[in-house]
Formats: structure tokens, C-alpha cells, sequence
């Protein structure tokens, strides 16, 4: 996500499901035999295959929103079945989970709006118990501690946005958008994907992807990594998606509308394709630049993550750095910049690939994305130079640390504010100057390469560094990051 704008100045079809609700709380019974499991999306194997290991993750609660994610759950593979009709804005879906179970307990629970209407969950092929309740999806079965299960729902409503947590400007919702023409897009950091499908919804659980999105002809769904086919019948487009490496919930997108899709090669052929709105060529224009970024970022990161990268247009005020394919909005002139641009390449590195186990742990993403992008990209390409970008953020570090807290510490409402973009950033810089830009650089480069498609913290950061460099940075780290005060910070 960019940094926020203004810290530089200042169903009709849905009888059947709702006669199964009660008032504020909807749930199945065992005994009710239900229709047979969906066939849809079982992979192959079964719950015991081992295709998806290197989605297995170790999910925490989350101290900064605890509300949201279950650490009994480690998902490693949603397969998701969506068909939107616009109207009357309903989403009919169906979803395979395959987890595995972390520790015991008599029940788990994923996050699912309750404006989705759950008609039937399946474990392991039989039908399960489950209570619906707000946002917690109760599965009403025991679990075992390292136990593998194939967890189906099939749901139907009509998705709203969560409430974000933050004063931004840019958002204040969270998740499925439907625009007045009935398309849709998403963006869902800190949490809200669960506002349309059900997911452990913590950055700390990472897991594959596939989708099959059923949309009106003349529009697509598009989804993060890459398509696979993209099909028309009966008066719908089908596309099928496969993300190939694991992804948080919150680096998810979807998007359904009239898009243009162009193709585009990066560095070493990578494939990139763009989606813009058919009626704003100067966007489509403008991001063209991302071979070169792309490029660039490779000089200083090494090479891009994925197998393949996107950028997806709609019409939101902010931008997101959406797993392999970013999501930029089209109302602002700076969310499809490509200083903005730049921003969220840097993050496929430093939030995609590596990404914060702990919502206290914002400033990993932000505090590097903001560095790579500003101090090192604009400084070299713009006409603002690296001492007026340090002079500026030194400026705003007081007053930002002052207003939210420390950005490691920072206020549950004050999500994704200037303190964890610009303190941040500052830190990196004094450590540059600490270490020398060689020894600097190489670490910086050699993080992302050691830790790849992982969740980490400040913990497990502070120490990597510590011995990496043969130097104890945790206090370092620790005045950054947790003090009250705003450490010295000498522009050099
Ligand atoms: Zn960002």
C-alpha cells in the first residue's frame, strides 16, 4: 500500500438459503444428511498429499487485531468456485480448504461475513456441524495437532465491505467493492478478504490458490498469478486462475469488470500482463514502465520472486501490492504513478515474498517499500534528490511517532499511517550509514533470498541482521521501532 497521501501535507435467488437462517446466527446439524460434498477443487491426494507443504505456516493471533484469524488453522490450499451476477449482486460460491490442524481443540474457526449465507459445510466428505456467527465460521469438529482435513462450503449472498481500521483517506472499507455499474474489485489490508470467501484471515498463514471466477460475458474476473483459460458459454466468461506460490489472505485480489488485457514482457522474459479500463489508454500507457522497474528492483533485490507479474486497474482511491499482481486504483493520478508503481513492485520482495507474521510488524513492508522506492528509485529518476526525500521524511518522523505511536507500537485504529512508512525508512538509512553501503546493500538483497515466501517478524529480523552483520542490532532496532522518541538521524 502506498504511503497515505496526506502526510505530505498535512438477491433475489436466495429463498432457499435464507429460510435456513435464524435471526443473527446461522448453523447445520450433523444429522442433517445435506446433499453430497461438491466435487469441485478436491485435491488431488486427498488431505494427506504433500503437494502444498510449502504452504505449511506457523499461525499466530494476532496482537494488534486478534479478532480475525484462528492459529488452530494452518491453511495450505483454497480452491475457490465464484459466480457473480451483478443483478442483483449476488455471489454464489463454493470452496475447498485443505489445512492442517496446529493444536487440539473441539472446534476451529475460519472468518466469513455473515452476509455470505453458509447452506452446507462438508469435513472430510461428510457433512459437519458449524455455527455462523458475525464473522466466525464455528466448525463444530475435534482436531488433532498436526492432523491434515478437507474442509467444503458452499454460500451464496451479497458481500459488503469490513470496516478498515484507520482515518486514511484513500479507504475506509475493506474487501469485495461493487461498483455503481455492478463491477467488482478488492482490496483487503489488514483483513476483509473474508468479506467473500472464508479465510484464516492473519498474514502468518500462507496457502496456494486456485479460482474459477463465472462472470457476465463481456466481463472477466480477474485473480492473482496466472490464467489458465478463460472460456465463454451460456452468457457467462469462465477464467481460471493458479496462484503457484503461497500467499496471505490479505495479498489476495479479485476484480470483475471490462478490463483490456495486454501482454508485456520483464526482465528474463518474465510474462506480465496488464488490465485496464478499455477507456483510460494514458493508464495503460503509463505502466508500461514496469519492465523497467521490474528491472531496476532486480539491480538492488535481486531476482523477482514469481513466476509472473500483472497489474490490475480499478477504481479505488489507494493501490495495493497484491500477491504477483497489483491492484492500482484509477481515481488518484499517485495510485497509478510510477512512483507508486515502483512502491508496490518493491513489496513483492520486502510483504509478498516476505511477509509480516503480525500486523505490529507493518513497518517490515512498509518502512523497506518506502526506501526502495522514494530514497533510491525517485532520488535516481526524479527531480527530488535523496537528501531533500531524508530531510522530508525527518521532518514528518516527530510529528508521525507523536500522533500514532511508535510504528512497531502503533494504535489499533490507526492502521497503515505515516509513522510506518517514514521512521521506518529514516532507520534503514542510519543503518545504511552504520554498515556502509556495501555491506548495507548486500544484507538488504540477502533477507528477502534467505527468507522467501515466509512470514517473519521483528524477532526473527533483529537477530538475522545481528548475525549477519557480527554486530548486536537489537537495540537499534528496539529505539526505532518501540521507543517514544525519535532516535538521531544525521543526513549524510
Ligand atoms: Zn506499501
Amino acid at each position: 500500500m502506498p504511503r497515505p497521501a496526506r502526510s505530505l501535507a498535512a438477491p433475489l435467488a436466495l429463498a432457499g438459503l435464507l429460510a435456513l437462517l435464524t435471526a443473527g446466527c446461522s448453523g447445520g446439524r450433523s444429522s442433517d444428511p445435506g446433499p453430497p460434498a461438491p466435487t469441485i477443487a478436491v485435491p488431488a491426494g486427498g488431505p494427506q498429499t504433500t503437494v502444498y507443504d510449502a504452504a505449511v505456516s506457523h499461525p499466530r493471533e494476532d496482537t494488534v487485531y486478534p479478532d480475525v484469524g484462528d492459529p488452530t488453522v494452518d491453511a495450505l490450499y483454497y480452491g475457490l468456485d465464484l459466480t457473480w451476477q451483478p443483478r442483483p449482486q449476488l455471489l454464489t460460491a463454493s470452496e475447498t480448504l485443505l489445512f492442517r490442524a496446529t493444536r487440539s481443540g473441539n472446534a476451529f474457526r475460519l472468518d466469513l461475513s455473515h452476509q455470505l449465507f453458509v447452506r452446507h459445510v462438508w469435513l472430510d466428505g461428510q457433512p459437519v456441524s458449524f455455527q455462523h456467527t458475525a464473522k466466525d465460521l464455528v466448525v463444530e469438529h475435534a482436531v488433532d495437532p498436526g492432523s491434515r482435513h478437507v474442509l467444503q462450503l458452499v454460500y451464496a449472498g451479497t458481500p459488503e465491505p469490513v470496516t478498515a481500521p484507520t482515518d486514511r483517506p484513500d479507504f475506509s472499507t475493506t474487501g469485495w467493492t461493487v461498483a455503481r455499474d455492478g463491477t467488482v474489485w478488492t482490496m483487503q489490508e489488514p483483513y476483509g478478504a473474508y468479506s467473500w470467501y472464508a479465510a484464516n484471515d492473519q498474514p502468518s498463514d500462507k496457502a496456494y490458490y486456485d479460482a474459477t471466477i463465472h462472470a457476465p460475458q463481456g466481463q472477466v474476473g480477474v485473480f492473482n498469478g496466472a490464467l489458465r483459460s478463460r472460456t465463454t458459454s451460456h452468457g457467462m466468461t469462465t477464467a481460471r486462475w493458479h496462484l503457484p506460490e503461497p500467499a496471505s489472505s490479505y495479498l489476495i485480489t479479485v476484480a470483475i469488470g471490462h478490463f483490456t488485457e495486454t501482454r508485456d514482457t520483464g526482465p528474463h522474459g518474465l510474462p506480465i500482463t496488464y488490465w485496464t479500463p478499455a477507456d483510460r489508454p494514458g493508464i495503460l500507457r503509463q505502466l508500461r514502465y514496469a519492465p523497467r522497474a521490474v528491472a531496476y528492483l532486480e539491480g538492488l533485490l535481486g531476482r523477482y520472486p514469481f513466476p509472473t507479474f500483472g497489474v490490475l486497474v480499478v477504481p479505488s482511491n489507494s493501490a495495493m501490492e497484491t500477491q504477483s499482481t497489483l491492484t492500482l486504483g484509477s481515481r488518484t493520478g499517485y495510485t497509478v504513478s510510477r512512483d507508486v508503481l515502483v512502491h508496490e513492485i518493491a513489496h513483492q520482495w520486502y510483504g509478498d515474498s516476505v511477509t509480516p507474521d503480525d500486523w505490529s510488524d507493518l513497518w517490515m513492508s512498509e518502512g523497506m517499500a518506502t526506501y526502495l522506492a522514494e530514497a533510491s528509485w525517485t532520488a535516481s529518476h526524479g527531480n527530488v534528490g535523496r537528501a531533500a526525500i531524508l530531510r522530508r521524511w525527518a521532518a514528518l518522523a516527530g510529528a508521525a511517532r507523536q500522533a500514532y505511536g511508535p510504528p512497531a507500537r502503533y494504535h489499533p485504529d490507526s492502521f497503515g499511517e505515516g509513522n510506518v512508512y517514514y521512521i521506518p525508512a529514516l532507520m534503514w538509512d542510519t543503518l545504511r550509514q552504520r554498515l556502509g553501503d556495501q555491506e548495507f546493500w548486500a544484507l538488504v538483497r540477502r533477507w528477502p533470498a534467505t527468507h522467501r515466501f515466509t512470514s517473519q517478524n521483528r524477532d526473527t529480523l533483529a537477530a538475522w541482521w545481528s548475525r549477519a552483520s557480527g554486530q548486536d542490532l537489537r537495540p537499534f532496532f528496539h529505539s526505532w521501532l518501540w521507543g517514544h522518541h525519535e532516535p538521531p538521524w544525521r543526513g549524510r
